[in-house]
């Protein structure tokens, strides 16, 4: 029988190690595997659930990523975006409701235009001055994502969606690149944002080899945060017909992403609490330590679907925190509402 021993104490394991854990039935491996993920963010970051305030302001884009439910060519959706002053209630509801990090998310809309959005982080700092601000807008200018670092945003979130050039190549029009999506995440870390990126698991074109391409980006970037959940169709893409991304493959990845990276902020996914019942615990029995309660008003909740049935109320949203505190607490977690930024020696918290 083959042995696993190496899974306990391997700082990074090797493309045969990753092959062989991503492939592998051994139950006790795979469980190893996860017992360590788990002890290893407790060093760290203890029995805490960071909880970020996510507020969806647009579902406007200019980009046709060929996943995506709210790109371009879609003719079938309700287009929506916040006002400035319903951006600000949001945040500040938030704040009340005691988030410290608020996360700005929009399709790459033209009418947030690099002036409106420095003039929402304002807004953000001078009403929720102690609160970390997220970006999550899609790739902008060098001297914008600057702009925006001078007036006041922490962190900023661009996922590269694959690491291999012809699975992201399948991903996406050829307007963008990998090579252009790499580099504006180095860019980010150069700025001195504490930069997330990730990754779907079973995206179309995707496979074991392309995720461990993932892997390998994500050492060479070591970015403070990483994102990754299931592929997930939406059924007004090209891609509808493709299967739903493996929940236990994207588990497996989660756990190895946190075995690689100890301080690392890996949020549990609404993508993988849609694609399975409990996989809002199941991320964080496998070392996840962040979880996005959506604090957008319901209308835009409903019109932000990236892709099908994704999960927006219940323990989702801002309304059921204390059940959600609840429901942790039974599986000895506890939600954090602290900033909870980045331990690494690397960080830049400001
Ligand atoms: S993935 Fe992002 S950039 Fe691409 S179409 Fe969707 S919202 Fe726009």
């Amino acid at each position: 029988m083959q042995s696993f021993d190496w899974i306990k104490d391997t700082p990074h394991f090797s493309d045969e190690q990753l092959e062989e854990l991503l492939s592998t039935e051994d139950k006790t491996a795979i469980e190893t595997l996860r017992k360590r993920a788990v002890s290893t963010v407790f060093k760290i970051y203890k029995n805490s659930i960071y909880v970020r305030g996510l507020i969806e302001f647009s579902n406007y884009c200019k980009q046709g990523c060929y996943y995506c439910g709210i790109n371009r060519m879609n003719q079938d959706i309700k287009r929506f975006r916040l006002t400035y002053e319903q951006i600000l209630s949001t945040a500040v509801h938030g704040y009340e409701l005691g988030f410290r990090t608020l996360v700005l998310q929009g399709g790459e809309d033209p009418h947030f235009t690099d002036e409106f959005i420095i003039k929402i982080i304002r807004g953000l700092k001078e009403n929720c001055p102690d609160a970390a601000i997220t970006l999550s807008i899609g790739i902008r200018s060098f001297e914008a994502c600057q702009s925006f670092k001078e007036a006041g945003a922490n962190r900023f979130l661009l996922r590269h969606e694959s690491a291999d050039e012809e699975c992201f190549e399948k991903l996406h029009p050829n307007n963008q690149s990998f090579v252009t999506r790499k580099a504006a995440l180095f860019k980010l870390k150069e700025l001195g944002y504490q930069t997330g990126t990730g990754f779907m698991v079973g995206a179309p074109g995707s496979s074991i080899s392309t995720h461990i391409k993932d892997i390998k980006l994500i050492r060479e970037l070591k970015p403070e945060m990483i994102g990754i959940g299931p592929f997930i169709p939406h059924h007004s893409t090209v891609f509808k017909d493709h299967p739903t991304g493996s929940i236990e493959m994207t588990l497996r990845l989660l756990a190895i992403l946190r075995i690689e990276n100890p301080c690392a902020l890996i949020p549990s996914t609404t993508a993988l609490n849609t694609a399975c019942k409990d996989g809002r615990i199941q991320g964080i029995l496998h070392g996840a330590n962040v979880l996005m309660p959506n604090l957008s008003p319901p209308h835009a909740r409903e019109s932000y679907n990236l892709y099908d049935n994704k999960v927006s109320s219940g323990l989702e949203s801002d309304a059921h925190l204390r059940e959600l505190g609840n429901y942790l607490n039974k599986y000895g977690y506890r939600l954090d509402f602290s900033r909870g930024d980045y331990r690494g020696s690397s960080a830049t918290c400001i």
